[in-house]
């Protein structure tokens, strides 16, 4: 069961993500009072979806949100929506852990496009890796700066030379223009590169994931052993125009679409008029 503070503070929050009205909680259903909405529970956590509720695996991890936010998570002074929470650590009094599937200490299932909690609620929005696998960022945005109150602030990570990830689910690699873009009806104090994406965690992320995909698209092991043998000049001098093609290239470059798409550095669409 919940704390009992956080169960009271949840309801004094939660509104109709459809209407915005007031929610009337039930033994196994929440309605809206104002638009009739009925919203299921998962065992105690009310569920916001169209979808039927999907269970993550057991092994899911998380990464750690950093030390700066865990501390005002512990300090408790700020109220906080923690967006795509996952399996947190701990659980914290002050904070609602909102989520798409049901993680160990998730307080809300629902979408990140329609929050269903009422205007103004929040000393702080927390969504780290959540932005690259929304459909609409700028919806969600827009939703964010609706929840916060006056004053308040976001904080996020975001995808920007990453692997594809939770496919299909992963719709874009923002550059920092690209989330001042998302964000532009917020003041931005701080856009930078975080510790845990710097330029040594980009090539160790993205060195791993096509080695990885190269497995898995079926290069044979000794092909894959020639590409984990390359050095990364190998590939500079390549592009700087050399000729001299790094042992496993040709792999790479006939690997199956599925796999090629996970890495690729970019995509042909061509579309029709309907
Ligand atoms: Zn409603």
């Amino acid at each position: 069961m919940l704390p009992e503070r956080t169960e009271a503070v949840l309801a004094a929050v939660l509104a109709c993500p459809v209407c915005s009205g007031d929610l009337r909680h039930h033994s196994t259903s929440v309605t809206c009072v104002q638009c009739s909405a009925v919203f299921k529970l998962h065992g105690h956590i009310p569920v916001f979806l169209k979808e039927p509720v999907t269970i993550p695996p057991e092994n899911h991890r998380s990464n750690p949100i950093g030390a700066e936010f865990e501390t005002i998570l512990r300090e408790g002074k700020d109220f906080v929506l923690h967006i795509g929470a996952g399996v947190s650590a701990q659980r914290y009094p002050n904070c609602i852990e909102f989520e798409r599937r049901p993680f160990r200490h998730t307080d809300v299932i629902g979408d990140a496009h329609s929050l269903p909690f009422r205007a103004g609620s929040f000393d702080r929005v927390f969504a780290f890796n959540v932005f690259e696998h929304l459909a609409e960022p700028q919806k969600a945005a827009a939703e964010i700066l609706r929840v916060l109150k006056p004053g308040g602030s976001v904080a996020i990570h975001s995808a920007f030379l990453q692997a594809v990830h939770e496919a299909p689910h992963h719709y874009f690699n923002a550059t920092e223009f690209g989330l001042r873009k998302w964000f532009s009806s917020f003041e931005v104090e701080r856009c930078h590169v975080s510790g845990n994406f710097a330029p040594g965690m980009m090539l160790a992320y993205l060195m791993s994931s096509v080695i990885n995909t190269a497995k898995e698209g079926g290069a044979a092991l000794d092909n894959v052993m020639r590409l984990r043998n390359t050095t990364l000049g190998e590939w500079a001098d390549l592009w700087a125009g050399t000729g001299h093609h790094p042992g496993g290239f040709e792999i790479l470059q006939s690997l199956p679409q599925s796999a090629q798409s996970k890495i690729a550095a970019g995509f042909e669409l061509v579309a029709r008029k309907r």
